[in-house]
């Protein structure tokens, strides 16, 4: 494992420390509401665990005012094009970035599904037209994001939408259901992956005749259905399609070409999970801090100790997982298998951690947002419920299990 950075990337490093030193004192003066959830990266699923619409407000308008203040530094969209206002970010930079931003407790982002996975399949599969309309809102967070990808029948299971879009003139008609779409109530604009050829089931070839999609969520025909989640949040939504019209020119890449769309950044070697082992580390020592005044006698407990030290190793061990995966990718090997091993070890450390904050503060810990005597104000309770979502979103446990299996079985045939 190679632990040194080249010295583009220390000036990456530098700049940024830097930026964030000198822009995110002062805006943070500002926009006193803070943001529940660690995860910011991520921020279009975690929600905020803001009550009420006025502190709901605030935090959408709290992180478009970070996002503008960011790419206004080019640092809203690091993995974009310089041409875009982005900094061709290498793998180990987009890993500093996370880090960095996690150190620095950097507020969330307005557009993360949009900077992080939209933007770049318009930059790869849009026409320049696409591109000029599209990139801008994006970046500047002017308009809200989301991605239509599941269905109550397809998950895991992508390649079994349902959802139909026919050609009619020069307008796709959409019909069908699709589900667990972050944020698609607040959005302008979705990309949607819709069946554009249904006889590909019965071909036996599911894969295909699918088609990606730039939606104007104010189209007639479309309505988004807040879901509320085990938290009381409802940033998750079904969005129904009845005879919605959309223009040819708002299909992305060709027709059939969906599942390549889809894969554009599914592709990109991304270490995911490099800032999260970093917002952890901090996570924890926060909670230990506050258990020693919330409850005393449970840091001296040897069970709960040990518990302690167990996930700050495991923290430790998924840093240099991510650390070894960024090693192979900058020698031009596959990140096979650190990479879903990470993402295995952040959905098992966040619920441990999760519990391992409520057993730490007893009674009190279970109290939940708005409760008198909550610690924190009850985002460790939230968090716990929360934190459920790290075996499903990202790729389920299960299928990460399945494809290190059939990936190691199949190497262990290779080497007999
Ligand atoms: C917080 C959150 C935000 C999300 N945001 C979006 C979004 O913005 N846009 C979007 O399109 N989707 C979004 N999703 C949906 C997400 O992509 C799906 O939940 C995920 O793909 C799993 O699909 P599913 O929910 O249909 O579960 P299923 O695929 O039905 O899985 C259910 C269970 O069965 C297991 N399972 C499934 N197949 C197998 C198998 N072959 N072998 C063994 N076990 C199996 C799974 O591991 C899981 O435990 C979001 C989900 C969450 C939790």
């Amino acid at each position: 494992m190679d632990f040194s950075l080249s010295v583009e990337d220390v000036a990456f490093r530098d700049e940024l420390r830097a930026w964030l030193a000198k822009e995110m004192p002062a805006f943070l003066e500002e926009w006193s509401v803070p943001d529940a959830d660690p995860d910011d990266e991520d921020a279009d699923e975690v929600g905020d665990g803001e009550t009420g619409a006025e502190g709901f407000d605030r935090t959408q308008e709290r992180r478009r005012a970070w996002q503008r203040l960011l790419d206004e530094g080019r640092w809203a969209a690091v993995n974009w094009p310089v041409e875009w206002n982005g900094r061709a970010a290498t793998p180990t930079q987009n890993a500093i970035y996370s880090e960095e931003m996690a150190r620095a407790r950097a507020p969330g982002i307005y557009n993360a599904n949009g900077i992080w996975q939209i933007g770049p399949m318009i930059i790869t599969w849009g026409t320049e037209e696409q591109k000029a309309r599209w990139l801008p809102t994006i970046l500047s967070g002017e308009e809200h994001w989301c991605q239509g990808f599941s269905e109550p029948e397809a998950g895991s299971d992508l390649a079994n939408m349902r959802t139909t879009a026919i050609l009619d003139g020069d307008h796709y008609v959409v019909n069908g259901q699709k589900t667990w779409c972050s944020s698609a109530h607040l959005a302008r604009w979705g990309l949607f992956l819709l069946r554009t050829d249904p006889t590909a089931f019965e071909r036996g070839v599911k894969h295909e005749g699918i088609t990606a999609f730039v939606i104007d969520m104010t189209t007639p025909g479309i309505e988004c259905r807040p879901i509320r989640d085990l938290t009381g949040d409802t940033m998750l939504n079904d969005v129904f399609f009845t005879d919605a019209r959309i223009p040819v020119e708002h299909r992305l890449g060709g027709e059939g070409e969906g599942w390549q769309v889809a894969m554009t950044t599914l592709g990109h070697e991304r270490v995911g999970t490099a800032g999260l082992s970093v917002s952890m580390a901090t996570d924890l020592r926060r909670v230990i801090s506050l258990a020693a005044s919330e409850n005393p006698d449970a840091l001296r407990d040897p069970a709960l100790r040990d518990r302690l030290a167990g996930a700050f190793m495991e923290i430790e061990l998924t840093r240099l997982l991510n650390y070894r995966a960024l090693t192979k990718i900058s020698q031009g090997l596959p990140n096979w298998p650190e990479v879903p091993l990470a993402k295995l070890q952040w959905s098992s450390i966040a619920q441990n951690l999760a519990e391992l904050a409520l057993d730490l503060f007893g009674p009190a810990g279970v109290l939940g947002p708005g409760a008198a005597g909550a610690p924190d104000d009850g985002r460790w309770a939230r968090n716990y419920a929360w934190q459920r979502y790290t075996s499903i979103g990202a790729g389920a446990t299960e299928i990460q299990k399945n494809i290190i299996s059939k990936k190691a079985l199949k190497s262990a045939r290779a080497a007999r």
